[in-house]
């Protein structure tokens, strides 16, 4: 019955702990990325929407992102929890996350935020275009993503720190090891899978 977001600039390893946290909380990891790259993969409407402001680097419209979020946490598996990865990233978002919330009169438990120096995270993303192939790993693209998470996103912990929900983790070091940090802060909040 746990409810969490994750977040945190790109490369900071969301991805990879939302899959091993989702796991042993037995929630689904919702990634808004994975599934708009599922989308352009499958060339559907939204992915070709989608596709044009993630290969510049720039967020999806708030609109189609909400509507997303939405539909998919109406489903099923996303009653008893879940764990959102890179949602919300937006003022907009957060408030539009929050109706959904209160709709379904539910709440978050934790705001896990992945915290990694910035040339720490270009030389993960450069590394990851080339194990991944993913067009929004580019030089260009990858410094871009930074500067809008910085513009967008960051202003957002402010918002969670202030609900007192903020659980700050530090993302360098081996992908077991930021696992056991979020595990181990989340359990001192007396939060366990
Ligand atoms: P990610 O894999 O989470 O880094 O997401 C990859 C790209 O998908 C981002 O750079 C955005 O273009 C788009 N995206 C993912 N989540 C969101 C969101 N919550 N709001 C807007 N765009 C998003």
């Amino acid at each position: 019955m746990s409810r969490f977001l994750l977040i945190g600039p790109p490369g900071a390893g969301k991805g990879t702990q939302a899959a091993l946290l989702a796991q042993s909380f037995s929630i689904p990891a919702i990634s808004t990325g994975d599934i708009f790259r599922a989308n352009v993969k499958a060339e559907t409407e939204l992915g070709l929407a989608a596709k044009a402001f993630m290969d510049r680097g720039e967020y999806v419209p708030d609109s189609l992102t909400n509507d997303l979020v939405r539909d998919r946490l109406s489903q099923g598996d996303a009653k008893s929890g879940f764990l959102l990865d890179g949602y919300p990233r937006t003022s907009e978002q957060v408030a539009e996350l929050d109706s959904m919330l209160e709709a379904a009169a539910t709440k978050l438990d934790a705001v896990v935020l992945i915290n990694a120096d910035t040339e720490e995270l270009v030389r993960r993303l450069a590394n990851r275009a080339i194990e991944q192939g993913r067009t929004d790993d580019t030089e260009d693209v990858i410094r871009r993503r930074q500067e809008v998470y910085a513009e967008q996103t960051a202003p957002l912990i402010a918002v969670y720190s202030g609900r007192g929900l903020v659980v700050e983790i530090d993302g360098i070091g081996a992908v077991a090891e930021v696992t056991a940090r979020i595990l181990e802060a989340l359990a001192e909040r007396g939060i366990s899978a």
